[in-house]
């Protein structure tokens, strides 16, 4: 169904329905929702509102619904795959103004919050009370963007993902209906899980205005670890033994060489160059601690390791993994003129040595430089591959390595995304990872927002 763009009349009427200060179609507002971290070129949106209230939220979605305006929420703009790009223009939901921690439920490990919450402000609020929120995505992102996109990250492999960290939300539906999902208790069987299809949905199932959040305690200790080895291949065999051991490390990331020289040129890290595991174990005493990274440091050695230095201190492991987050732009600043293309695929845990070395042979035929790194405890490997901007070869290269990736991914039972969501660049793997699974999806679009307005051109292949 072709979309309504928003003439004069539709800005009237949306202006009244929140104060006219919190709407703006002025072109560097709409430019600066345009474009979220990916490589996806920029699309701008008729109009950008920031609403302050589900009902505002509601009344907004009412009106949209009724004269088919598609909506797009928008919490940072850090995704990495087009997710909030409004690529059918419409209004943008920017929800910076609904960033408050509603309710600390401190003996109950919860927090009520609102969607624009960034998710380190809200740990930093929480410092003193000893709990934490521990998915981690590195940018600045918010509760909300979060959640639409099921974010993880370095500490995932221990603590989970955003998904299981979700009790309840308020959800307004694209009729305008506000809707409130799951419950406080810790655990529950009663009906659908809700709450799972609208976390990952990248809001085109509903806007989330409101989120109880699980917290978890804030580890007494902990041990951080660099190891390095002959071979990425080596390191990816040592993380397969150091989940199939049993041990439980609250961080395990493999860096590629090229991205360790990196860490060195960019901020001065001073380590070795070559393929490298960030390890990080959380305990309650030192003694638990020292005895997990002793069973580490033997399988690490029994698959080849050259060095292991265990032990280092909270400067040293904090400086290590800022540059473990900061690496996307390191490796923006390392390509002037290039557009950086970001891979996410996951595998099980016993493919992932496998996986790896499949894209590291992929990089070595096509001749571009890409960089390998990963969530190695999840099998999620990232791989940033830079292209020149307007170089119609180099993107021709990306597009069949990217493909051949994905379906050595596909084919050891993995994903083509672990972390980023689908958004607009892995629509075209949809089909053949979720086969007839696929359809179920297109009918709960349908039933949710049968008119499409929410998010539209985003998840499914055939969309605009
Ligand atoms: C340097 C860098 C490192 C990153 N590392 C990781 C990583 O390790 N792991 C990881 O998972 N991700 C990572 N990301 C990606 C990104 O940070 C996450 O996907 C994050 O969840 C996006 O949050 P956001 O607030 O920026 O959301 P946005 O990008 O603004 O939006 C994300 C999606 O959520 C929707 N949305 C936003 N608010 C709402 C709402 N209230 N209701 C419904 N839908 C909504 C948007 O329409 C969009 O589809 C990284 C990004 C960068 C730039």
């Amino acid at each position: 169904m072709p979309f309504t763009r928003l003439d004069e009349k539709h800005k009237r009427s949306i202006r009244k329905l929140i104060s006219p200060d919190r709407f703006s179609d002025g072109e560097s507002h709409c430019n600066l929702h345009a474009r979220d971290q990916s490589f996806h070129p920029p699309c701008p949106p008729d109009a950008v509102v920031w609403p302050k209230t589900a009902e505002e939220v509601s009344q907004i979605l009412a009106y949209a619904n009724t004269h088919g305006i598609p909506i797009v929420g928008w919490g940072s703009g850090s995704s990495l795959e087009g997710n909030p790009i409004p690529v059918c223009g419409g209004v943008i939901l920017d929800f910076s103004e609904m960033n408050q921690i509603l309710d600390i439920r401190e003996a109950d490990f919860q927090v009520v919050v609102q969607p624009g919450l960034v998710y380190q402000d809200l740990n930093h609020a929480l410092r003193h009370t000893g709990l934490f929120f521990p998915p981690d995505p590195g940018a600045r992102a918010t509760i909300g963007g979060m959640i639409a996109n099921n974010a993880s990250g370095t500490r995932t492999v221990y603590y989970g993902s955003t998904k299981d960290y979700v009790l309840r939300l308020k959800v307004v539906m694209a009729n305008g209906d506000i809707v409130e999902i799951g419950g406080r208790s810790a655990k529950s069987s009663s009906g659908y899980n809700l709450n799972q299809l609208f976390i990952g949905s990248e809001g085109t199932l509903g806007i989330i205005v409101e989120a109880t959040l699980r917290l978890t305690g804030t580890p007494e200790d902990f041990s951080a670890v660099i190891a390095t080895f002959p071979s990425v291949e080596s390191a990816g065999k040592a993380v397969f033994e150091i989940r199939r051991s049993g041990l439980s490390p609250a961080a395990l990331e493999l860096l590629g060489p090229e991205c360790i020289e990196l860490f060195n040129i960019q901020a001065d890290l001073g380590l070795t160059v070559s393929p490298t595991l960030f390890i990080e174990f959380h305990g309650a005493s030192k003694a638990y601690m020292a005895e997990m990274i002793d069973i580490c440091r033997m399988i690490c050695e029994e698959n080849g390791s050259e060095q292991f230095e265990a032990g280092l201190g909270r400067q040293e492991r904090d400086r290590l993994f800022e540059a473990r987050h900061d690496l996307g732009e390191m490796i923006v600043r390392n390509h002037p003129g290039c557009a950086i293309l970001v891979m996410d695929v996951a595998v099980p845990p016993s493919a992932y040595p496998e996986m790896i070395g499949f894209a590291r042979r992929e990089i070595a035929k096509s001749g571009l430089t890409g960089y390998v790194f990963s969530h190695a405890g999840d099998g999620n490997l990232h791989l940033n591959i830079a292209g020149e901007t307007g170089n119609t070869d180099h993107w021709q290269v990306i597009d069949a390595m990217v493909l051949r990736i994905v379906n050595n991914a596909l084919s050891l039972g993995g994903t083509a995304t672990g972390e980023h969501g689908v958004g607009i660049g892995k629509r075209k793997f949809m089909e053949a990872e979720h086969g007839r699974s696929l359809e179920l999806m297109k009918r709960i679009k349908n039933l949710f927002d049968p008119k499409g307005i929410l998010n539209p051109g985003k998840i499914f292949p055939e969309d605009p």
